[in-house]
């Protein structure tokens, strides 16, 4: 008597993908957004010449962006909510250009921030 059923009985439909907790999906969100960024920065300088020509505002200083998928730790916390980098001057291109487009703003969003991102998207 064979210990596994043949694959050809299984039924698939019986096979479901587990439900992720919501903050299990937008960490692992977070994460794949750092990899876009970095790879979209090292390969793809037309697009970031492009959507940075799309996106208008200004940085409020709230320094979510440096929150997603773990706290950099060049992030200094002010008093009165506000933030810096400590290496704003020699900082690596994926923040520089943060955000780039708008799945960073919904990735930076997914921390339940209270105001906007200072930064938005003008339609193409
Ligand atoms: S999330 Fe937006 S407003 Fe906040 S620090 Fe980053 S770029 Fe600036």
């Amino acid at each position: 008597m064979p210990r596994f059923a043949p694959l050809r009985t299984l039924k698939t439909s019986k096979l479901k993908t587990p439900r992720l907790p919501p903050k299990v999906k937008a960490k692992m969100a977070q994460g794949m957004g750092k990899l876009r960024r970095f790879a979209l920065t090292t390969v793809k300088e037309e697009y970031i010449a492009r959507m940075q020509r799309l996106r208008q505002g200004a940085c409020l200083r709230c320094g979510l962006c440096c929150k997603l998928f773990f706290e950099c730790p060049f992030l200094q916390n002010l008093p009165g909510g506000s933030s810096r980098c400590r290496i704003h001057g020699r900082k690596p291109d994926n923040c520089h250009f943060f955000p780039i487009d708008e799945r960073d703003l919904r990735d930076r969003d997914s921390l339940g921030a209270p105001v906007p991102c200072g930064y938005s998207f003008r339609k193409a």
